[in-house]
């Protein structure tokens, strides 16, 4: 019979999806923030395992949709806050599939950006642990999204650099000269901690003090805040405003786009509440 209920599609669905098996780790993106951002795979991963060890950003109401009897288990870095050295996750992760254990590891955003999945990836496949990788909504773009800042605009852009503010000002820190060379837009995450330094180099580096900048923080989850300014008064503006972590930066053109869209996504949020 035809499935005709969300439940019924869904289920229809899940039986073609790829099956998490007792000794596998599952690296999964878990979206931005927003559980309606989560892919299906995501979710189902969420309702087979028996083992869910996530990153410190994930929100409370993705973590309600792991099985009931999972056991759910935090690790990973917050920027300066506690953070479990990568090593003992890569180590916890190992030791729970060798227990035969269904294993998710659980990240914000996609896996494998800015994330460390690659490295946790690639321990899993030295110690012979079979795994997989489950895309997700990136942080970056979704906040974008948030915003009503499209991330490529013909005409505007023929690029869209996705860079972290992580090491910016030390010595392994980007060029961002160089980024701000190429005329393209700049996404930039964990820019919080450096914000002052980074939007001050990229000026130094010949973007004008005035290119359109916007912080967007807590993208999609309900205490999303964004703050739009010229890219030479952006981090006093966040510091006014007390922007915090998470957060992104977007630097050029497109941000411009936000003008026009934002006030009719506003219009159509209010009718929808109305
Ligand atoms: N793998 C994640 C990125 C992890 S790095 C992804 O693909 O999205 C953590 C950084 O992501 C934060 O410092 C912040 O810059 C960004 N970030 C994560 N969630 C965010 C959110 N809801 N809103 C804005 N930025 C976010």
């Amino acid at each position: 019979m035809k499935p005709t209920t969300l439940g019924q599609k869904l289920e229809a669905l899940r039986a073609g999806f790829p099956v998490l098996r007792p000794g596998h780790v599952w690296l999964v993106g878990a979206g931005p923030g927003d559980p309606g951002l989560l892919t299906l795979q995501a979710l189902a991963a969420l309702d087979a395992a028996d083992a869910v060890v996530h990153d410190a950003l994930i929100d409370p109401r993705v973590l309600e949709l792991v099985r009931p009897g999972a056991r759910v288990e935090r690790a990973g870095k917050r920027g300066g806050g506690p953070s479990v050295p990568q090593d003992e996750i890569s180590r916890r992760l190992i030791a729970l599939a060798r227990a035969g254990k269904r294993v998710v590891r659980l990240k914000g955003g996609d896996p494998f950006v800015f994330a460390r999945g690659g490295e946790e990836a690639m321990a899993l496949a030295e110690a012979g642990v079979p795994f997989r990788i489950l895309s997700g909504v990136t942080a970056g773009l979704a906040g974008l999204v948030a915003a009503s800042i499209p991330a490529t605009l013909r005409g505007v852009n023929q690029a869209i650099i996705l860079a972290t503010g992580h090491a910016a000002g030390g010595p392994e820190g980007l060029d961002w000269a160089a980024l701000a060379r190429t005329g393209q837009p700049l996404v930039i995450y964990m820019a919080m901690h450096g914000l002052a330094q980074i939007a001050a180099a990229l000026v130094a580096g010949g973007l004008a003090a005035t290119t359109p900048a916007a912080v967007i923080a807590s993208a999609t989850l309900p205490d999303e805040r964004i703050l739009v300014a010229a890219l030479g008064d952006i981090a006093a503006e966040a510091e006014r405003a007390q922007l915090e972590a998470p957060a992104i930066l977007a630097v050029g053109a497109i941000v411009s786009a936000r003008d026009v869209l934002a006030a009719a996504v506003a219009r159509l949020k209010a009718e929808a509440v109305a």
